[in-house]
C-alpha cells in the first residue's frame, strides 16, 4: 500500500487507552492504597522490564495454555532476537528472583508491582491490548496460613478502595501427588459426553481437561456440574493444606464459599486457588485471581521454593471503584506588569518551598481576565500582584468561592491558603 498523500491524523493503536489527568487522579488514589496496604503486609516493590526473552513466557505460561502464547506480542528486534512485550507477571518475577538470587537474601520474598501488560486480544468493551495489573506474590512460604493472609489482604483492598459486593470463593485444585488421577477421572467421565460438549471442549478433553470448565457454552456448564471435582480426589497432604487454609479465613471472620470448579488450567498451580467476584461487572465477573504455584520456580530452573500471590486487572477493579470529588487546591497567581511578574515568581517559589500548590501563567492578560480562568480551572484562591504590591510588598488574596477580597503580607497569606 502507498502512503495517502492526504494528512491523516495518528489515532491511538486500538486496543490501547490514553488515561487523562481527571482519571489518573483516581488511578493514583488506588495505586497509594494499594502501595501502602501491601507495604503494610510486608511487600516491597519490584520493577521489572516490559519486555524479556519470548522463550521465558513460553516457558512460564505452559504448553498448554494457548490462549496466553496466542495473544503474545512477540517482535524480532534488530539484533534477531525473539522479544515479547509480558503478557503476565509471574514469569518476570521469577526470572528476577533466580537471576538475582533472591532467594538468599536476607530479603523477605514478598513482592508487589503494578504496571501495564500487553495480549492481543480482540478489543471489546472493558478489554484492553495495553492493560494494566496489580500483582502480589510470596515465595518460601508452605503455611496455609499464608494463603488466607493474602485473601484477607486482597478483601480489605477492595474494602480500602469502596468496592462493595465482592464475593470470596476459594478451592484446592490438588498436587502433582494427587492431579493424575483426578485428571484421569474427568477425562473419562467428560469422553463419555463428548458429542454434547462445544468443539472447543472436545478439543479439551484430549489437552488439557482443567479447561472444560473455563468454558461459557451453557451446554458445557451444564454437563461440567456433573464432572468430578478435584476435592474429591486430593491427596493426604493438600486435604490437611486446604482444611488449614479454611480455618485461618474463619479466623480471620472472612467470609467465603468452596467453588469446586474454581480451576487454574496452568500446570504449576498447586493447592489453593481463589478468586473474588462481583455481580455488578455482568458476565466478566472475576475482579482478581489468584493461587499457589508450588512447582512453578523448579519448572523455571530455578530453586525448590513455592509460591503465591494474585494478580488484578485496573481497568476492571476502577469501573467499580466509586469516582471521588477531588477539588482543585492550588493557589492561582495573577500579575500586571514586568515588576510583578518577577514578584509573583518569587512568590509561588515562596509558597511552593512551604508545600503549597501554585500556578502561574506566564503570558499577559488583564485582571479580569486572570480572575476568570482562576474561577475556571477551581482554584480556591486568587493572589493578585500589581505594581503598587510589589512596592508595599504585600498582596491581595482573593477567596475564590466567596469573593473576600483582603491584603496581606506574606506571612499571612501563608497562613490563609494553608488553613483552607
Ligand atoms: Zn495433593
Ligand atoms: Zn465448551
Amino acid at each position: 500500500m502507498s502512503p495517502s498523500p492526504k494528512k491523516r491524523q495518528i489515532a491511538a493503536i486500538k486496543g490501547t487507552h490514553d488515561i487523562l489527568p481527571r482519571q489518573a487522579r483516581k488511578w493514583q488514589r488506588v495505586e497509594e492504597i494499594a502501595n501502602s496496604l501491601f507495604e503494610l503486609y510486608g511487600y516491597r516493590e519490584i520493577r521489572t522490564p516490559i519486555f524479556e526473552a519470548t522463550e521465558l513466557f513460553q516457558k512460564g505460561t505452559g504448553e498448554t495454555s494457548d490462549i496466553v502464547m496466542k495473544e503474545m506480542y512477540t517482535f524480532v528486534d534488530k539484533g534477531g532476537r525473539s522479544l515479547t512485550l509480558r503478557p503476565e507477571y509471574t514469569p518476570s518475577i521469577a526470572r528476577a528472583i533466580i537471576e538475582h538470587q533472591l532467594h538468599l537474601q536476607p530479603d523477605p520474598l514478598r513482592f508487589y508491582f503494578i504496571g501495564p501488560m500487553f495480549r492481543y486480544d480482540k478489543p471489546q468493551k472493558g478489554r484492553y491490548r495495553q492493560f494494566h495489573q496489580m500483582d502480589v506474590e510470596v515465595f518460601n512460604e508452605k503455611d496455609p496460613a499464608v494463603d488466607a493472609e493474602i485473601v484477607e489482604m486482597a478483601a480489605r483492598l477492595l474494602e480500602r478502595v469502596k468496592v462493595k459486593g465482592a464475593e470470596v470463593l476459594v478451592n484446592s485444585v490438588g498436587c502433582r501427588a494427587c492431579r493424575p488421577d483426578y485428571h484421569l477421572a474427568l477425562r473419562q467421565n467428560a469422553e463419555k459426553h463428548r458429542k454434547e460438549f462445544c468443539a472447543d471442549c472436545q478439543r479439551k478433553i484430549d489437552t488439557n481437561p482443567l479447561r472444560i470448565f473455563d468454558c461459557k457454552v451453557a451446554a458445557c456448564r451444564e454437563i461440567a456440574l456433573g464432572l468430578p471435582k478435584i476435592i474429591d480426589y486430593l491427596c493426604e497432604e493438600c486435604q490437611v493444606h486446604f482444611d488449614q487454609f479454611r480455618s485461618y479465613l474463619d479466623l480471620y471472620e472472612l467470609s467465603y464459599k468452596v467453588e469446586p470448579f474454581l480451576v487454574r488450567g496452568l500446570d504449576y498451580y498447586t493447592k489453593t486457588t481463589f478468586e473474588f467476584v462481583s455481580t455488578e461487572l455482568g458476565a466478566q465477573d472475576a475482579i482478581l485471581g489468584g493461587g499457589r504455584y508450588d512447582d512453578m520456580m523448579k519448572d523455571f530452573g530455578g530453586p525448590d521454593i513455592c509460591g503465591i500471590g494474585f494478580a488484578l486487572g485496573m481497568e476492571r477493579l476502577l469501573q467499580l471503584v466509586p469516582d471521588e470529588d477531588s477539588p482543585e487546591k492550588f493557589v492561582y497567581i495573577a500579575w500586571m506588569g514586568d515588576a510583578a511578574k518577577k514578584e509573583a515568581v518569587l512568590i509561588a517559589r515562596f509558597l511552593r518551598l512551604q508545600g503549597v500548590e501554585c500556578f502561574i501563567e506566564y503570558k499577559s492578560r488583564g485582571l479580569g481576565n486572570q480572575m476568570g480562568r482562576a474561577n475556571k480551572f477551581g482554584a480556591p484562591w486568587g493572589v493578585i500582584i500589581g505594581e503598587d504590591e510589589v512596592k508595599k510588598q504585600s498582596y491581595q488574596l482573593k477567596n475564590m468561592v466567596t469573593g473576600e477580597q483582603k491584603e496581606v503580607t506574606r506571612e499571612k497569606l501563608l497562613t490563609a491558603v494553608r488553613n483552607d
